[in-house]
This record gives structure tokens, C-alpha cells and sequence, in this order.
């Protein structure tokens, strides 16, 4: 009776250390994937009519202007950014008036 307890006790130990090995590995696992998904072309086809890529060099199609890509919140706070909503706009309007 006291031999199972202790050796539940073991393996119920075990099994909370392998799930967080588990936990941990997964976790490197998808900073790895990550890592290795986020490149210029994928943060291009994420934002798609607005950057085109030229020497590996992010740059918004309305102002020709580069913007850092590494950085998601970067890009996001460009596209937020008054100078590039009135780039798009003007653009716009600038083809609908031929
Ligand atoms: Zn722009």
C-alpha cells in the first residue's frame, strides 16, 4: 500500500515535468517557425497593393518611401500614418480625374 502511493506520486511528478519539457519545446518551436516565416515577401503579400519589395528594401507603392518590415507594429503604424493615408487618397484622385 505505501510502495503505490509513493510510486504514484513519481509518476504523477514525471508527468508534470515532461509536460512542461513539452510546453517549453513547443514554445521554442514556434518562435523558430516564426522567426523563420516572417520575411520581406510575406510582410509584402500581408499588406498587398500598398509595399512592393526592391533590394530587399520594403517600399509603399504611393510615396516610395521604405519601411522598416521586421517589425509588424511598424508597418501597421505606417499604414495608420496621416502622410500615408493622404498619399493613397491623393493617388486615388488623381486617377479618377483621368
Ligand atoms: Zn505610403
Amino acid at each position: 500500500m505505501d510502495f503505490s502511493i509513493s510510486d504514484h506520486i513519481i509518476c504523477n511528478k514525471y508527468i508534470k515535468f515532461d509536460s512542461n519539457y513539452q510546453l517549453i519545446f513547443i514554445f521554442f518551436l514556434t518562435m523558430l517557425k516564426k522567426r523563420k516565416t516572417v520575411l520581406i515577401y510575406t510582410r509584402c503579400k500581408e499588406y498587398k497593393e500598398v509595399f512592393h519589395i526592391n533590394d530587399n528594401i520594403l517600399f509603399c507603392n504611393y510615396y516610395n518611401v521604405s519601411v522598416e518590415w521586421k517589425y509588424k507594429s511598424i508597418v501597421e503604424n505606417y499604414c495608420k500614418s496621416q502622410k500615408h493615408i493622404l498619399n493613397v487618397k491623393n493617388l486615388k484622385e488623381r486617377q479618377n480625374n483621368i
